[in-house]
């Protein structure tokens, strides 16, 4: 797509139309609403989690990811952390049930050490493929889905109670 074209088609509307393929308008309507998706997407201080694990709308776009409850959560920051719903009133304990730190997707990912062993195998198969540790959020979405994946869906119930409101 040439700078050209794509001026042309947002400044100066219909006119231009019948000069230019319909294929390539539609492509540039479609880079322009991404390029506006982008851009909110960079200016909304919301969704800060989720930004660390997906830097673009477009990345995001091609990303094939399962979706289940806890990676939901992992991934967006919102449901079941703690941190989050202290945020919103809804739990007075901001903690993780280790009480070492807050309860937030980080701490959960790096830190907290009621899942060593699942960390530890994800830390493991990320150094085997050449990674290195800690890798940032990007980094696991970009490079070690699957390890990542896996590490959430080996929480086992009794870890998940870290992923729940303490009543
Ligand atoms: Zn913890």
């Amino acid at each position: 797509m040439d700078k050209f074209a794509k001026g042309a088609a947002v400044e100066d509307g219909p006119v231009v139309y019948d000069k230019i393929p319909k294929e390539v308008i539609v492509t540039t309507e479609k880079d322009h609403g991404l390029q506006m998706w982008e851009q909110q997407w960079m200016d909304t201080r919301k969704g800060t989690v989720t930004k660390a694990f997906f830097l673009s709308v477009k990345k995001r776009l091609t990303e094939k990811i399962p979706i289940f409850p806890e990676l939901t959560s992992l991934l967006s920051g919102y449901g079941n952390i703690k941190s989050y719903l202290y945020r919103l009133g809804v739990t007075d304990n901001r903690m993780c049930p280790c009480e070492e730190e807050e309860h937030t997707v980080d701490h959960l990912i790096f830190k907290c050490k009621k899942l060593p062993n699942q960390r530890n195998e994800m830390i493991r198969q990320t150094k085997n493929t050449g990674g290195n540790w800690p890798a940032k959020s990007e980094t696991l979405i970009n490079n070690y889905k699957n390890y990542f994946v896996k590490f959430v869906k080996s929480l086992e119930l009794s870890d998940l109670k870290c992923l729940s409101i303490k009543t």
